[in-house]
């Protein structure tokens, strides 16, 4: 028998016995660390860390770096000591500024994986708390909700329609039914083990609690961790596009330096010294560095967007971020507040306000402006009873710890509409502990977003059992047959249907979210039934209204993704006209835009719907399968879609959607799993702000792209041109690869940082499939590099031509002017137009890698020792200004040019945005 069956046959008392642990109260949290001590974290071990020796040596798998070592110890064998040792001292460095910038790159992706770690909700010190579903320890009581993974192997000890799905263990798709009785004999096969759940499996129905009874590899899920692969991709299109790139790069890079080399052995230059520069040119020219600068980029940004509250699970979707031209967002608690409070019931035929704010239970029930005693208004009455026990939240003085919800003094344990309603409940003088005195709940019908509504089976203590069913007005009423009125059952007549739904309607159009009140008489047996068979005839009570605000920073975040051609398109379970009247306060309705309901959907053909998709502004009691459908229809239309959810139904069309987002605090471990970018605030303008870092990332890689670029062909450039011209070396081995480090290093990794540009929002957004090249950067490595390897040539040769017996002095200020325009034309890349377009300052990191690399080359340059080394002499008044005029003429230049052409950097992107 395995250790696990163990807990099968036994009571769940027993097992609780065995833990030591009082599931009311749960362990203590010093108990938890002490377990913790003792069996370590709950996690399956994770597959073997990247050995940091190994990336170093990485970096010099590189065919043209071992053909320059080889040809550097070839020189040093030869005499040439300081030549020798110097270039392998550049070649370290860069390959140790290559290895920084990996494992830099590799951390923030590691860091990146913890933040979207599992949490689980636990009883510690008989409070329920979040916590790392890594801390959970055996003997934890845990809470399993409908939507969650299961955090660690637990026997069941109390459950409410518990259905798992368990397929990862079993292979078995059809969700099993769970309970909590003890089974007769404990070596039932896995699939059979109804009162345990195991690590990993997913829950589709209903909630429960259990005992944790084994934790990390002693889970079944442990036994078989090593079958289960799970690697993400965290390779993104763009790095890939971006090594096929370095690929043709190489090709190129070596037929050109074979070029120089051929050129300046034909024009009578010394072969091996020509082989020696050719190498150190190609070395310089393959920009080896880019996929770790584009993973640098990418990982400061997501840590920039967490800054901004936005986690980015799948790194892809940072691009795709860029591209997104609709959002389509949930309302409740993306656009609205999710505090809700009650304001209005209408029961008894009557429209009651509530007075109080928030989540504080001070505030009267008033008809007609007056104060109501509602015990002499029997709906109403039944009306509160409802809203305390069909209910699963509780509100408490801010001061106790542990709770996820606040507001004002008080708050909430539990979904806010249920608190809202427990908080009204409470002021018409249902005490949630007098009402646990008298009645006992038997069964619960969870709430999920399909079925828009919740019962519970309560008995009182007279012996009397009623259902007791909340829920979406519309969904509710079509399970009523009668009526209650001034303590009476009516039959509910066609004319009484409709004044509850014009009520509804009424309430609905002043942005109000509305549930429906209702119960029945029932029989003791009931509790063997399903959902639907009790949920029937119904005796319909009352509705209540609460407002739910919407959230003070989404108006500005929807007027600036209209700005930036995004759409943003309202989805919700909730009524139209509540839907309605907030999307127009938000400005997402247009006055011509249209609304569709989910029956409209259900109603529509495919062809239909895609005729209309882009003019839906607002989704009104939609359930969340028609959501892939909307993703699908949009998808069709070309658009790239970000959509939102928060449930398990959700989740295919998170997955479906060009961005999925799924929420941070409301949201289910199946829709986080599903999603690539999760919102820590559930704030719709962070999405917003993930938008624009998205587009910045994008654009930074853009810069240091043609940064690179351009100054490699530069380099080769004047190379090239010099051996053509029949002049001696421009630059020798060592100044190449000094040029080289110092540009692939601190400047294009500043750029990296580099803060957006201010009209980033004002921009239509990219086409997904658009090249790296297009609005300016292929252009300007064209343009710069072209003019850069030019001037430095003319800095040259005039340097040279005046004192053609002191070739050191022409070379050093070749290489002078070389660094320096690559400076200058670091800032000219900031800017999609041209250097005159961005303050230099305001990138401080830029500013301290283009000052650093200045002193670098004054070093180089005034400090005598070095002189040798690096073939340079000191520079005089007449030199510098010759290296600065020809530094700075290139970016100057180029960009009067384009002041005068400005369309290169304006072309319209092939997909027009969505009108706004
Ligand atoms: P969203 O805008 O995010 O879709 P929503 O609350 O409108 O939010 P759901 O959570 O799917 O969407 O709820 C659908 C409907 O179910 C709600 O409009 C409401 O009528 C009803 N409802 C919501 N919460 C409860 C609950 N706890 N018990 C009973 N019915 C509920």
């Amino acid at each position: 028998m395995t250790e696990q069956v163990r807990w099968v046959d036994w009571e769940k008392e027993e097992v609780a016995e065995y833990f030591q642990v009082n599931p009311s109260v749960g362990l203590s949290e010093k108990e938890a660390k002490k377990r913790l001590d003792q069996v370590g974290p709950n996690q399956l071990s994770e597959g073997g860390e990247i050995s940091l020796l190994a990336l170093f040596i990485d970096q010099f798998k590189d065919f043209m770096v071992l053909v320059l070592l080889a040809a550097t110890l070839i020189s040093g064998l030869l005499g040439e000591y300081t030549d020798a040792i110097a270039i392998i001292a550049i070649v370290f460095l860069n390959a140790g500024l290559g290895f920084f910038q990996e494992v830099r790159a590799e951390k923030s992706l590691q860091a990146l994986k913890k933040l979207s770690a599992p949490t689980a909700k636990v009883k510690r010190d008989r409070k329920w708390i979040k916590i790392e579903a890594q801390q959970l320890v055996p003997g934890d009581i845990v809470a399993l909700e409908s939507g969650d993974r299961i955090p660690a192997d637990v026997r069941l000890i109390d459950t409410e329609n518990l259905y798992v799905e368990e397929s990862a263990l079993t292979g078995e798709s059809v969700p099993v039914s769970k309970n909590s009785a003890a089974l007769p004999r404990a070596d039932v096969s896995l699939g059979d083990r109804r009162n345990m759940g195991y690590m990993g499996t997913m829950i589709v129905r209903g909630n429960g609690t259990g005992i944790v009874v084994h934790t990390g590899m002693g889970t079944e899920m442990g036994r078989i961790a090593h079958l289960i692969e799970n690697t993400e991709a965290m390779d993104t299109p763009l790095k890939r596009r971006l090594e096929q790139l370095g690929k043709v790069l190489i090709v190129v890079a070596f037929f050109l330096t074979a070029l120089v080399v051929v050129t300046g052995i034909y024009h009578g230059h010394d072969a091996y010294k020509m082989f020696l520069a050719g190498v150190s040119l190609a070395v310089a020219a393959i920009p080896e560095g880019l996929p770790a600068i584009v993973t640098i980029a990418l990982a400061l940004g997501v840590q920039r967007m967490i800054k901004r509250r936005a986690i980015v699970r799948k790194l892809p979707s940072v691009e795709t971020l860029g591209c997104a031209t609709v959002i389509c967002s949930d309302k409740t608690g993306t656009l609205t507040q999710n505090k809700m409070t009650v304001t209005h019931i209408w029961a008894d035929q009557a429209l009651f306000q509530v007075t109080g704010d928030g989540y504080d239970p001070k505030g009267d029930i008033l008809l007609e402006r007056k104060k109501v005693n509602v015990r002499k208004w029997a709906s109403l009455e039944r009306l509160m009873e409802i809203a305390a026990l069909c209910n699963n939240a509780s509100f408490l003085p801010k001061e106790k710890k542990g709770m996820f919800h606040k507001n004002g003094g008080w708050e909430i344990d539990g979904d806010p509409t249920e608190g809202a309603l427990m908080v009204v409940a409470h002021k018409a003088g249902f005490d949630r502990r007098r009402l646990d005195a008298e009645w006992k709940r038997l069964k619960e019908y969870p709430f999920d977003s399909e079925r828009k509504m919740m019962s519970v089976l309560v008995q009182h203590s007279s012996g009397k059992q009623f259902l007791y069913a909340k829920g979406a007005p519309d969904v509710l009423l079509n399970k009523c047959t009668h009526l209650f009125v001034d303590g009476k059952l009516m039959p509910l007549t066609e004319a009484g249907r409709k004044k509850i739904m014009q009520t509804n309607e009424q309430l609905a159009a002043r942005a109000l979210r509305n549930l429906a009140f209702a119960y029945r008489d029932i029989k003791p047996s009931a509790k063997t039934m399903q959902d639907w068979q009790a949920e029937q005839q119904l005796v319909f009570v009352g509705l209540a209204g609460m407002i739910d605000p919407p959230r003070q920073e989404v108006k500005k975040a929807i007027r600036q993704s209209k700005k930036a051609g995004i759409k943003t398109v309202m989805i919700t379970g909730d009524h139209q006209n509540t839907a309605v009247a907030i999307a127009t306060e938000l400005g997402i309705k247009r006055a011509n835009g249209l609304t569709l309901t989910g029956q409209d959907l259900y109603n529509m053909r495919d062809e239909e719907f895609l005729k209309i998709v882009n003019d839906v502004d607002v989704y009104a009691r939609v359930s969340p399968e028609h959501k892939l459908r909307i993703v699908k229809a949009l998808q069709k239309k070309g658009h790239v879609v970000a959509m939102t959810g928060d449930g398990v139904n959700d989740a295919p069309a998170i997955k479906a959607a060009d961005i999925g987002i799924a929420m941070g605090i409301a949201g289910t471990d199946v829709s986080k799993e599903a999603s690539s970018l999760i919102l820590a605030d559930d704030n719709f303008a962070t999405i917003v702000s993930a938008v624009e870092e998205g587009r910045n990332i994008y654009e930074n890689i853009r810069k240091f792209i043609s940064y690179l670029l351009a100054s490699n062909v530069g380099e080769i450039l004047i190379m090239f041109l010099a051996m053509l011209a029949s002049l001696p070396l421009p630059l020798v081995p060592i100044q190449i690869l000094w040029v080289n480090l110092v540009t692939d290093g601190l400047p294009a990794m500043a750029l990296g940082v580099d803060p957006a540009e201010e009209n980033t929002m004002a921009r239509p957004p990219r086409n997904s499939r658009e090249s790296i090249f297009v609005r300016g950067v292929g252009w300007k490595i064209v343009t710069r590099g072209l003019l850069i390897g030019l001037c430095s040539l003319a800095a040259f040769w005039i340097a040279y031509m005046e004192t053609p017996e002191n070739l050191v002095r022409a070379q050093t200020v070749a290489f002078a002017t070389l660094v320096l325009s690559q400076l200058v034309y670091v800032y000219d890349c900031r800017s999609q137009g041209t250097i005159f377009q961005r303050t230099p300052l305001d990138n401080p990191m830029l500013a301290m890698a283009v000052l650093s690399s200045v002193i670098l080359l004054a070093v180089v340059i005034y400090y005598p020792p070095l002189g040798p080394v690096f073939h340079t002499v000191s520079l005089g008044f007449r030199e510098w200004v010759l290296v600065i005029v020809t530094s700075t003429l290139p970016v100057l230049v180029a960009g009067l040019i384009d002041l005068l052409r400005p369309s290169a950097f304006h072309k319209k992107p092939a997909r027009t945005a969505v009108e706004g």
